[in-house]
């Protein structure tokens, strides 16, 4: 249910996700950011970055000790990425639903109209982030843009 605030406009969600290297370098952003806003996500803020070890690392430090991990890295750090916070009523769950799952080969199978089904190609490069709880996404949010003003309006477009 939509509940209200005290100005009376309605609590929505505010996710992080990410076009990966692999999007960005294979022309996706476009049509991901059409997915996007027709599933009903305000683009808040966006920006390009491009990641470096450090960077990456920091981002990514929960997996630091996975054997997956410098490839990962690599990864990251292989081209820009494009960041954005997400705006939406209950945000973070569905966008990691509209991304579907962490392997694109399964993706494709289970989840044929998934973001990583149309972009991408493994369990490493699977075109997209997105934040896997609401404190994730407040962290992930920090990390790319400092703190973000409760205040952050719908429509509100930052290039930085
Ligand atoms: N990853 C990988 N190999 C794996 C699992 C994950 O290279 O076996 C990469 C992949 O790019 C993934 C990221 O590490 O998106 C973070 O993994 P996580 O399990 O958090 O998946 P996500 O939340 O992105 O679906």
């Amino acid at each position: 249910p939509i509940r209200s605030s005290s100005n009376g406009s309605t609590e929505e969600e505010k996710t992080l996700a990410m076009i990966k290297p692999d999007g960005v370098l294979g022309n996706y952003t476009e049509r991901i950011k059409m997915v996007i806003v027709e599933s009903g996500f305000s683009i808040i803020r966006e920006t390009i970055t491009q990641l470096d070890e450090h960077r990456a690392s920091n981002f990514y430090v929960e997996h630091s000790s996975k054997s997956f991990f410098s490839g990962l890295i690599k990864y990251m750090t292989s081209g820009p990425v494009l960041v954005m916070i997400l705006k939406k009523e209950n945000a973070v769950a569905d966008w990691r639903t509209l991304i579907g799952p962490t392997d694109a080969q399964k993706a494709k199978i289970t989840h044929p109209h998934s973001i990583r089904a149309m972009c991408g190609l493994d369990s490493e490069k699977n075109c997209v982030h997105g934040s896997d709880s609401l404190e994730s996404a407040q962290r992930e949010i920090s990390f790319f843009f400092g703190e973000i003003s409760s205040g952050d309006a719908v429509g509100e477009h930052d290039e930085l």
